[in-house]
């Protein structure tokens, strides 16, 4: 099937229609979170509307129709990231779910002398946890460094990949520089090694078709506000001996099977790792995200963003001063830059008075803006939303403030 139509997807998105300060919205801060189209909103409002009940607990009519549309979700889900659903735990987003893999694999499994591998491009979801971990348990963080390009130095990589290294996590796509990094080539370089590998897919799920089981790793954690769904949903896919040997992360109600003072018998996996009453309506909307993508195609999800990438790169380049930060050979449609003279927060605030929404900041990625050697970039960042009349507006804005700034 051929691309969709754009212009009737962008229509799809209610909240694209408003204006900020009287002057139409730009929103260029999908990395962010994402716009949600009509399908998702009214997904959720269906399922408080009509549907609303508990999950897996009530026998009454919905009680049953919110647990199936539940259960649907993660099918819908699995099915995006061509995974099991019975190897994919919902939960509230990417920094839940590399947690989970923190606090019930990595802290039983790892002790002193145990190192983590980690790269310079990380979001600190991807950090802290394993801070954390090597506080508790001795084992130390090893951090692969990236060339000017912004992509991961492999030989660098592999030769960090030592004996004692029991882990590694990196991201996908990195949410600053856009890198898409070659996780299938890492993952097997780790798997020869005996190296657990954890990969944030939070910047690649919403941009690119995936096949989670061929990467090769053996955790892998998406979050569902970036992909078209709702804020608070996410999963993490894990491979099944891990998950069967992961102790519960979480105790309380809907993660066991019988509970006695004496003990109490766990439920099986994913359903060990969802204690409490998860966010319903929210899957329910993710749902209905995976299907509106899977609708338009990922792969032309990814031409359409590609060409938006290429006509900004081009049309940033006329601008004095500008300096992009990361051009991979293979990136994302993001783009950090700063304007010589111009702070990065005074750049944005004076863009959001034109209209243009892009975030400014370290972008939870501290020590990458420490080897960048900056405080804070602008970002932009497209979805297959955007149009190539908004990054022409975007960069005159940006010409405009530019000179008031100079
Ligand atoms: N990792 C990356 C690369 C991200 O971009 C983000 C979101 N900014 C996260 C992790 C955190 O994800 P969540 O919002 O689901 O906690």
């Amino acid at each position: 099937i051929g691309p969709p139509d754009w212009a009737s997807v962008r229509a799809d998105f209610p909240l694209l229609e408003r204006e900020v300060h009287g002057k139409p919205l730009i929103y260029l801060d999908s990395a962010n979170t994402g716009q949600k189209p009509a399908a998702v909103i009214e997904a959720v409002d269906d399922f408080y509307r009509h549907h609303n009940a508990n999950v897996s607990r009530a026998v009454h009519a919905l009680g049953t129709e919110a647990t199936e549309a539940y259960e649907s979700a993660r099918n819908r889900l699995a099915a995006f990231l061509n995974v099991r659903s019975d190897e994919l735990v919902l939960c509230s987003g990417t920094t839940f779910a590399l947690n989970l893999v923190a606090y019930s694999w990595a802290l039983p499994q790892l002790k002193a002398g145990d190192a983590i591998v980690l790269t310079r491009m990380e979001h600190h979801a991807n950090i802290v946890p394993w801070q954390i971990v090597a506080q508790r348990t001795g084992a130390v963080i090893k951090v692969a460094e990236l060339n000017e390009a912004g992509e991961l130095d492999l030989e660098g990589l592999y030769a960090l990949m030592t004996p004692e290294v029991k882990l590694l996590a990196m991201s996908h796509v990195s949410n600053v520089l856009g890198t898409v990094n070659p996780v299938r080539e890492i993952c097997r370089e780790a798997r020869r090694r005996g190296i657990v590998t954890v990969i944030d897919g939070s910047q690649a799920a919403p941009h690119r078709a995936l096949d989670v089981g061929s990467i090769g790793c053996d955790f892998y954690a998406v979050t569902g506000h970036k992909m078209a769904g709702p804020t608070g949903t996410g999963a993490l896919w894990a491979r099944r001996e891990l998950l069967a040997s992961m102790p519960p992360f979480l105790g309380g109600g809907e993660m066991i099977k019988e509970v006695r003072f004496e003990g109490t018998v766990y439920n099986d996996a994913p359903h060990r790792f969802e204690a409490g009453t998860p966010n319903i309506a929210g899957f329910v909307g993710l749902g209905a995200a995976v299907d509106y993508l899977t609708g338009l195609g990922m792969e032309h999800v990814e031409a359409r963003e590609q060409e938006l990438l290429a006509h900004a790169t081009e049309a940033l380049a006329g601008v004095e001063g500008l300096r992009i930060f990361g051009n991979a050979r293979e990136k994302a449609a993001v783009v950090s830059f700063l304007v010589e003279g111009a702070h990065a927060h005074d750049l944005a605030t004076l863009l959001d008075l034109e209209g243009v929404a892009i975030r400014s900041g370290h972008h939870c990625a501290h020590p990458l803006m420490q080897k960048l050697g900056v405080g804070a970039t602008c970002r932009a960042s497209f979805a297959f939303y955007n149009t190539h009349e908004e990054i022409d507006a975007f960069v005159a804005a940006l010409q405009k403030v530019r000179r008031l700034l100079a």
